[in-house]
């Protein structure tokens, strides 16, 4: 891998669409436990503002990559759920937005101590904040249905609970849709309590395309810009989790089973 001295080679910048920009940040180069290589941000630029979607993990510094891409326009930064992959850049901004079930997870600083033990030597740098994501200063709660307005784009908030109880998607009014870590392919982290919450929430989001017909969806791991055979994949998927039971493994690091199809892992708690 190269050298991450500097955030520059931290952060991968693609310019997706003229307002869309991906960045990328490698997971597994912090800790491969995860199973997941790769986390997606997203930013949003439309006439007047800009959508940050989650800040990643803290490792490198944020904002200044994200004011070079909008310039003068207004930063409006908001969190698909509480996860510290999603939330450790978060103390870098002025306000961060979140589904009122998780304000409390950003409010108090986070241990990620966790990450003591990863076997990449990059993990160390987090020892300069103890190994904890400071918490957030000004919150804004945000809630289903919700709209954000940035000029001529606007984004919906979708209340799509189960990988977490305050999980948000996001779809904007050009039919991108940002599902979090509600569904993505790659490691999926889900709780054997909340696999009906999980499954509900896939079908508001296939019943979208009912509405709008095609949808793009952007998830925040791994592979970016799929369509709805995720969605599907991912309900039969999580419904077929019972008859592979017997197949799983303990992952001590995660603390939870481990199972795999085809198609995905699962980790179940
Ligand atoms: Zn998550
Ligand atoms: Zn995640």
């Amino acid at each position: 891998m190269g050298d991450y001295s500097e955030n520059r080679n931290w952060f991968e910048i693609i310019k997706h669409k003229e307002y869309l920009y991906v960045i990328r940040e490698r997971l597994d180069e912090i800790d491969p436990r995860f199973y997941t290589t790769y986390d997606n941000l997203f930013l949003i630029i439309g006439s007047h503002s800009a959508l940050l979607i989650d800040t990643g993990c803290g490792l490198f510094p944020l904002k200044p990559v994200v004011d070079d891409l909008i310039q003068d326009k207004t930063l409006l930064v908001i969190n698909t759920h509480s996860h510290f992959d999603h939330v450790g850049g978060n103390y870098e901004f002025d306000e961060i937005l979140i589904h009122n079930e998780e304000i409390n997870s950003i409010s108090k600083p986070m241990d990620i101590s966790f990450l003591k033990d990863s076997p990449k030597e990059i993990a160390k740098l987090f020892e300069s904040n103890n190994f904890t994501i400071p918490p957030v200063k000004n919150i804004k709660s945000i809630d289903d249905n919700e709209i954000i307005e940035l000029g001529e784009l606007s984004v919906k908030v979708i209340h799509t609970p189960g990988h977490s109880s305050g999980s948000i998607s996001l779809l904007t009014n050009r039919n991108e849709l940002f599902t979090g870590d509600t569904a993505h392919y790659g490691a999926i982290y889900v709780s054997k309590e909340d696999f009906t919450t999980h499954l509900t929430s896939l079908l508001k989001l296939l019943n979208l395309f009912q509405e709008r017909g095609n949808i793009e969806i952007y998830p925040s791991h791994e592979e970016y810009v799929v369509d709805r055979e995720l969605l599907i994949d991912l309900s039969y998927g999580i419904q077929n989790i019972e008859n592979i039971w017997n197949t799983r493994a303990r992952d001590d690091f995660i603390e939870a089973w481990l199972i795999s199809d085809e198609k995905f892992k699962y980790l179940v708690f």
